[in-house]
Formats: C-alpha cells, structure tokens, sequence
C-alpha cells in the first residue's frame, strides 16, 4: 500500500486565524504545532495498517514547513519547497493506491468560506473547469485522476466539504472545524477530530475507490482580482481576453492545462 498526502494548512483542525497560516507571523508557531500534530497522528495511524510508503508533499505556502526531524517514520518521504511542476500535487506520478488532502479549505469566493482561495488569494477570484467554479481539492483531484489515483480522504473545514461530496462521491470527509466567516471559525475539539480520522482511513482502506472523471478537454476560464493582471496574462498567446477581468484557454491535455493555470497566476502575482 502506498499513499500520497497532500498537506495544505488553513483547514487543519485548530487552525483559527490567518496569522497562524503566515511564516513571517510571529504567531506562525501556532500553526506549525497544529500541522505537525495532525500529520504525526495521521502517520501514526497509518503505521498501524499495511502502508509500504507514504510520500507527503508540503503544500502550504513556500511549501517548506515541515521538518523531517519531526517526523521519524521509517515509511515517510517528504517533498519540501517551491517551485515544484505539480505544486500541490508534485510527487503524484510515482504511483499510488491512494491519496489524501489535509488541511483543505474552500474554493476563492466561497461565502463564509475560512480562508478561502483557490491556489492564490492576491490574483484569483474565480477559476472554472468546462464552467465548472473550482477548488484546489477540484483541480488537485484532477491531477491525480491523470495518474490514475483516486482521493481516498479529504480534510478541512464544513464549507470545503459540502463543495467535495458532489465531486468525490466515493470519498472519505473529516470536518476539522466549521466556517463562520472569511475570518471566523468555530473550532471542534483536537482529539474528537483526531479519532474521526482513524475511522474515515479504515472505511478509506476496506473500500474500491476510483478516480474522478478526467474530462477529454478543458475550457479554463479565470477570473483575477484587477484588470491589470488579465491586462499581462492576455500576452500569452493561448489566451483569450473575455471582459476586463477574466481570461480563458482551452487545452486537451490536464497536465498542460495545469501548468498554464500556474505560469499566469505567478505573471498575474508580478504586476
Ligand atoms: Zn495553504
């Protein structure tokens, strides 16, 4: 058995304040607590099952929270730092039995959604797939469909996983806390959230999970904050300017598609 995780940080259980999401915050230390903690007990369980391997890729910020001197388990790999080509998802080509997002949180615009973004609140107020609005658990999903790996567990706040059920029918959830506010949350208790896990990765194991539909080709539109960042994406020759501030591409291939999303949110991010 080998599992892939993917490890975000505003949806992790205790995780209540923006500050604690920022490296340069001094209160920074709060989170990295609260991530190392979910992580370990996750890892912990997992050893107790038939797991050969399980590569965990840090997918929060510049990627490089995690510290494998937290993390002794002999199974574990762990993919630090940024750029990556598969970002959140990077790793995911090695072939695996399953894979999990932790710590997820909503899709950019969500109403009431904690922190919610979609891969980068400066630029992106909107990304669509074939008119589909979609999140990080949506598009990260996608990238694991394309190798072939089904999402067994997804983690993070009520708002997340209301939106994840229709898209991961087969899926286990964990709801580590519930919205109230773009900056608001009301907490659930560490433990209670903790054992949850163990029950949603035994049900996760003793079933026949597939991966989501991987759609032929793909409509990309993207909606950006301000027209001067659609203004410098609309020199990419693929794309086609729709209104001042939205954007779009059409691609065959997700992967490729995935890539574009990456190159113009970071020209999106220089203007
Ligand atoms: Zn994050």
């Amino acid at each position: 058995m080998r599992i892939y995780i993917s490890i975000d940080m505003e949806g992790l259980t205790g995780i209540s304040s923006v500050n604690q999401t920022d490296p340069s915050h001094r209160r920074y230390e709060e989170g990295i607590f609260f991530m190392k903690s979910e992580l370990r007990f996750i890892l912990e369980y997992l050893r107790t099952k038939n797991v050969k391997k399980v590569l965990v890729n840090d997918a929060h910020w510049n990627m490089d929270n995690l510290n494998l001197k937290d993390l002794n388990f002999e199974f574990l790999e762990l993919i630090s730092g940024s750029p990556k080509i598969l970002s959140m998802m990077h790793g995911i080509n090695e072939g695996f039995d399953y894979a999990m997002f932790i710590g997820y949180h909503s899709m950019a615009n969500t109403i009431n959604g904690f922190l919610e973004h979609t891969y980068s609140s400066y630029t992106i107020s909107e990304i669509k797939i074939n008119g589909k609005k979609s999140s990080e658990a949506y598009i990260n999903g996608l990238i694991a469909s394309y190798y072939n790996v089904p999402v067994g567990l997804i983690s993070g706040d009520d708002k997340l996983i209301e939106d994840c059920k229709d898209i991961f029918p087969n899926s286990e959830f964990v709801i580590t806390k519930y919205s109230i506010s773009r900056n608001s949350v009301k907490l659930r208790n560490i433990e209670s959230v903790y054992n949850e896990y163990k029950s949603a990765i035994d049900r996760m194991l003793s079933k026949n999970i597939r991966p989501i539909e991987l759609p032929k080709e793909f409509t990309i539109e993207i909606t950006f904050r301000r027209t001067d960042m659609a203004d410098i994406v609309e020199i990419l020759p693929i794309i086609e300017r729709i209104d001042g501030n939205k954007v779009l591409f059409k691609e065959t291939d997700f992967l490729r598609a995935f890539r574009y999303i990456r190159v113009v949110i970071n020209l999106a991010r220089n203007v």
